[in-house]
């Protein structure tokens, strides 16, 4: 049987925060009760914000909360050439097509559909702009993959689809109404998130992927490119999302709650894990929890609980105090 693989991607373009140890720390537990290997993949490609200095904050963070993982990290700008040859493969079944489109032009033509135009997709900022199929060149020598300095687009075949998540219900939806036809190639020489992270979970053999439900949706875009790459579905786990006190999910603009800035303020990892477990309905937010501690709380069962009651997991300031200072 294939082994269980899941993977660690945080993208180094700044502190990780509470969010991302949430995340982190509920795969981590998840892996080591169940006996998966766990990859760790810093998601690089975007060369305008990451930085080194990111990168080692990313590992300090995960040592410091006490996270492993098997085998060296892999940077996703190390992996070009896979990038490329599925490109190649895309273009080979006639599914990708440059487009030099301003995101001007795009919005004119998406304004003149009735549909959804928008949704949330890293690294494309939080509106996703609707690429309507009218605005795809006609056949002919726009379509396919010969410059890796224009960007293309992958043509979205229309209708709904159906994925299964782990923790929700199933999710449906179709993707060529909510992204039209997705950027997956830019023109600074690198694949989009969305074809990246298909990419290289199939790589890698993923077989569990975790992250924020922010990116449910975007599941479903990716099983389209999964299909039309020829792989195979992981086990999607979409989990609850860490948000402030006015609900918005916890981005970089939150740096007070970065894991530098608490453990430099007096948090102690231990009292991160506490507050996971916390979120899980399993502890009072008291004392520390070590990490075998925290692997025995988060089951599948208690985070499939906690979405169904729709649960935010809230930062508030008496929780940053108590992090930083204790009782
Ligand atoms: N690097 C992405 C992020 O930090 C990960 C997205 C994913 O897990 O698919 O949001």
């Amino acid at each position: 049987m294939a082994p269980t693989v899941t993977r660690l991607a945080p993208s180094p373009t700044g502190h990780l925060h509470l969010g991302h140890a949430w995340s982190f720390l509920c795969t981590w537990a998840l892996a080591r009760t169940h006996g998966w290997s766990i990859r760790l993949r810093l998601e690089d490609l975007d060369a305008s914000r990451a930085s080194a200095e990111a990168r080692t904050d990313a590992l300090w963070c995960l040592q410091w909360l006490g996270v492993d993982w098997d085998g060296e990290p892999e940077l996703q700008s190390d992996h070009a050439d896979r990038h490329r040859r599925a490109m190649h493969a895309l273009a080979a079944r006639g599914l990708v097509f440059e487009a030099p489109h301003s995101r001007a032009q795009v919005r004119a033509a998406s304004a003149a559909t009735a549909e959804p135009s928008e949704a949330n997709a890293p690294n494309e900022g939080d509106a996703v702009l609707r690429f309507p199929p009218s605005l795809r060149p006609p056949s002919g020598a726009a379509w396919g993959f010969r410059s890796d300095a224009c960007n293309h687009r992958f043509a979205c075949p229309a209708g709904p689809r159906t994925i299964h998540d782990e923790l929700h219900d199933d999710r449906t939806l179709d993707p060529s109404l909510v992204w039209g036809d997705p950027l997956i190639w830019m023109k600074a020489g690198v694949p989009s998130y969305h074809l990246a992270v298909v990419v290289d979970d199939l790589a890698a053999g993923v077989t569990e992927v975790m992250r924020g439900e922010d990116l449910l949706d975007s599941a479903v875009l990716q099983s389209v490119l999964i299909e039309a790459l020829g792989g195979t579905r992981p086990r999607w786990w979409h989990l609850p999302l860490v948000v402030d006190e006015a609900d918005r999910r916890l981005a970089k603009r939150h740096d007070a709650l970065s894991l530098r800035a608490l453990a430099a303020a007096g948090a102690t990892p231990g009292r991160v894990r506490q507050l996971v477990r916390h979120w899980c309905r399993a502890a009072e937010l008291r004392g520390e929890s070590s990490p075998a501690e925290l692997a025995g709380t988060v089951t599948p069962d208690a985070l499939r609980a906690l979405v169904a009651m729709k649960a935010r997991l809230r930062v508030t300031p008496d929780i940053v105090r108590w992090l930083c200072h204790g009782p």
